[in-house]
């Protein structure tokens, strides 16, 4: 039996556990779900899920409304992930990973068949709205696969295996390799447990953080000479035309307002993607990232989005540059704001 930690009692509190633990026990048949455009958390916690309910005898579903990249086809069981045409009408019990609102599932989740069913959500986002049964939303936590090794601990699955590949994978890939602020002692216990456990870190940074596309790399040369820069805002857009001409995938290219952040005369960094939605419409995928105080989040959901402070992100319909223009002059003013928050502040701290 595996030795819980300390952590679980400070995050995962009694009642939610109770209400967690006698959900999955009356239900058989269980369709996990995470959200589009998934990345490690959602991929890694998705699949966590399904290994953790398999201990407990339990027959999993793990869906995903947009197709995972190949590059998580090392987490094991990827290759039972599912998209929206295999979703069944109807389950015992619904649980949703890493998703900050009822959209964020995209098309497995439809309202119409699926609301009467028990539907746990499991998320780590500030922005969360809360529309589960039983809502278990902890933004302490620096990833979903961090929550659900508290949650493994109380349902007594071993951490090890397959199980800790998965949940490794998000810790890595949301904390960008134990590197964001919120990367604290808690994060370091639960991954030395899952390294315990046999999953490697450096084989998981290999996969993850350091696997690029060469199309991808010739992206980012494309479009980085055209970063703008104003209001320590840095900023830039990629058409669907740019991508083509690389030959980039939907995915290549990713990482790149992460990499804007890190410029000295910035404080938030930000990309424009311009995408083709299924629908056939133009929209534009807009990702946020902020340096330690400032918050990014609340630009995110105000354009009906969501995230953390530090990495948020929102969809708007096109044209590209357009909702750039707009979304870089909202980012800039929120920039100047919390600047100007900080200085006062730091006055009324001096003056106290
Ligand atoms: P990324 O920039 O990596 O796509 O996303 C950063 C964070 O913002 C993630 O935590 C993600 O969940 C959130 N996020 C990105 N795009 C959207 C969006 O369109 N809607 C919502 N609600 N959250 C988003
Ligand atoms: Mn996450």
């Amino acid at each position: 039996m595996t030795q819980a930690s300390t952590s679980d009692a400070l995050f995962l509190p009694g009642e939610i556990e109770s209400a967690i633990r006698s959900a999955i026990s009356s239900a058989e048949n269980i369709l996990c779900v995470s959200h589009v455009s998934p990345d490690g958390d959602a991929v890694g916690s998705l699949l966590g899920m399904g290994w953790i309910l398999r201990h407990l005898g339990k027959n999993p579903a793990l869906a995903l409304a947009d197709r995972p990249s190949a590059d998580f086809g090392f987490i094991p069981g990827f290759d039972q992930i599912v998209g929206a045409t295999a979703v069944a009408d109807a389950y015992d019990l619904i649980i949703c990973l890493d998703a900050g609102s009822q959209d964020r599932m995209g098309a497995i989740y439809r309202p119409a068949l699926h609301d009467g069913i028990p539907l746990i959500i499991i998320d780590h986002h500030i922005t969360n709205t809360n529309f589960g049964s039983i809502n278990w939303v902890e933004p302490r936590c620096a990833a979903v696969c961090q929550m659900l090794v508290y949650l493994a601990d109380a349902l007594g699955a071993p951490l090890s295996g397959r199980l800790a590949v998965a949940l490794l994978t998000g810790l890595i890939t949301d904390t960008l390799g134990f590197r964001t602020p919120n990367t604290d002692t808690h994060v370091l216990q639960a991954a030395m447990r899952l390294t315990d456990g046999g999953a490697h870190i450096h084989e998981i940074v290999a996969r993850t953080l350091n696997s690029r596309s060469y199309a991808g790399m010739r992206l980012w040369g494309s479009i980085l000479s055209d970063a703008e820069l104003q209001g320590r805002v840095i900023w830039t857009t990629i058409s669907r035309a740019q991508r083509k001409q690389a030959g980039a995938h939907e995915e290549d290219g990713e990482g790149l307002a992460g990499f804007f952040v890190s410029a000295k005369e910035a404080d938030i960094g930000a990309t424009f993607t311009e995408r083709m939605n299924k629908a056939g419409q133009t929209v534009v995928e807009c990702s946020f990232r902020a340096k330690p105080g400032y918050d990014v989040s609340q630009v995110a959901l105000a354009y009906g989005g969501g995230g953390h402070p530090p990495a948020a992100g929102c969809t708007l319909m096109g044209p590209l540059e357009e909702v750039a223009a707009q979304v870089s002059a909202a980012l800039q003013e929120a920039r100047r704001s919390q600047f100007a928050a900080r200085q006062q502040s730091t006055v009324n701290a001096s003056h106290g």
